[in-house]
């Protein structure tokens, strides 16, 4: 009864009203030792409830902090989460769909992370998917900049998992953090650095090429930046094309994705255009990267970041982080467009 009377109260339907309001509450409660009650999951997506991803990133949470949990079932709306303490160590989750790892590793981090002994993560389910951070995303840009926080992670990528078919497979090892450092990423230089990767599976090479092309001319970046990979054996078809664009020793990563009904023009060009985006700002962090680090920001409680603009993900996420942290995080709007988000 105290217990329950205890409980962070969150509702998840609260801005975006998606996944993030419950991963970002798992993490917080993992690191704090709060528990929680959450209602309304996902209630802002067309099919609310837990799907197998948050599913599985609740499965985990409770194994990593031995967790009291009730609610923890596909479809579900509303759970509870009452966490003990960490145990870092190695663990393996399968999603069993092509959900996306990436958001189950992020999930885990901050626990781990402050955990008392290192740990190796092994998952599958999907790392190429449209509304997530895909492989390198992860690798190239939202982990070194954890780094540059004290906080140590290498990734592998074994195999590539695309939606709807998934079977991807990455394995993370994760270093305790010895001492928080301060990251200030408040202006960004000129650009060091550009790539581009198309990524294929079980399609024709041709597709490839094309979307080359088109990224070449459009953008006019050199030849030697393109790089074309087959990635069989994913277990279904797959196209992603991923940018890359490093300014001052920070590297932001764009991703589109291949379907069956957009042509790859479309999809060249609505990449192009986040990227124009990006650089039009002098602000280092970009729309998704700035609110994957409020929360090492907050729990780290030190340093600042300046991001192109204010998302709903960012706005809801300090939401989230105020239940659990309150006052921790600052947002403040500059002139220009952009947003410093400073951990006091
Ligand atoms: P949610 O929609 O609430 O499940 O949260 C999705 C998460 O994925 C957020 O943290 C977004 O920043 C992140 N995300 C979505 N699309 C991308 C993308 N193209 N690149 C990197 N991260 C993304």
């Amino acid at each position: 009864m105290n217990e329950k009377m205890n409980m962070l109260q969150i509702d998840g339907s609260i801005g975006e009203g998606g996944g993030q309001v419950l991963r970002s509450s798992l993490s917080l409660s993992m690191t704090t030792g709060l528990a929680f009650r959450i209602r309304g999951i996902r209630a802002g997506r067309r099919k609310p409830g837990l799907m197998r991803q948050h599913l599985t990133c609740v499965l985990a949470a409770k194994e990593v902090t031995s967790a009291k949990v009730t609610g923890a079932e596909i479809g579900s709306t509303e759970l509870t989460f009452i966490p003990d303490a960490i145990r870092g160590g190695d663990y393996s989750f399968s999603i069993g769909t092509a959900g996306s790892v990436t958001l189950v590793l992020q999930t885990l981090l901050p626990a781990l992370l402050i955990a008392g002994e290192p740990s190796n993560l092994d998952l599958k389910g999907g790392t190429h998917n449209p509304m997530a951070p895909c492989f390198e995303f992860l690798d190239r840009c939202f982990l070194p900049e954890l780094a540059k926080m004290g906080g140590k992670v290498s990734m592998q990528l074994l195999s590539h998992g695309f939606f709807p078919a998934g079977g991807g497979h990455i394995k993370a090892a994760i270093q305790p953090v010895d001492g928080w450092k301060e990251i200030s990423l408040m202006d960004s230089a000129d650009i060091d650095r550009r790539k581009g990767l198309v990524l294929l599976s079980h399609l024709e090479k041709s597709i490839g090429s094309r979307q080359v092309r088109m990224l070449k001319n459009k953008l006019n970046w050199p030849e030697s930046c393109f790089e074309i990979r087959n990635v069989r054996p994913a277990l279904g078809p797959g196209n992603a094309v991923v940018l890359e664009v490093e300014r001052g020793g920070h590297t932001e990563v764009f991703t589109g994705f291949g379907e069956r009904n957009i042509s790859s023009g479309k999809l060249i060009d609505g990449l192009i255009q986040e990227v124009r985006d990006y650089l039009c700002s002098d602000a280092p962090v970009g729309e998704y990267l700035a609110d994957q680090l409020m929360l090492p920001l907050a729990i780290s409680g030190k340093g600042k970041f300046r991001a192109v603009k204010e998302s709903l993900h960012t706005r809801t996420n300090l939401q989230v982080i105020d239940q659990f942290l309150p006052g921790y995080l600052n947002i403040h709007s500059m002139e220009d467009g952009s947003i410093c988000v400073s951990a006091e």
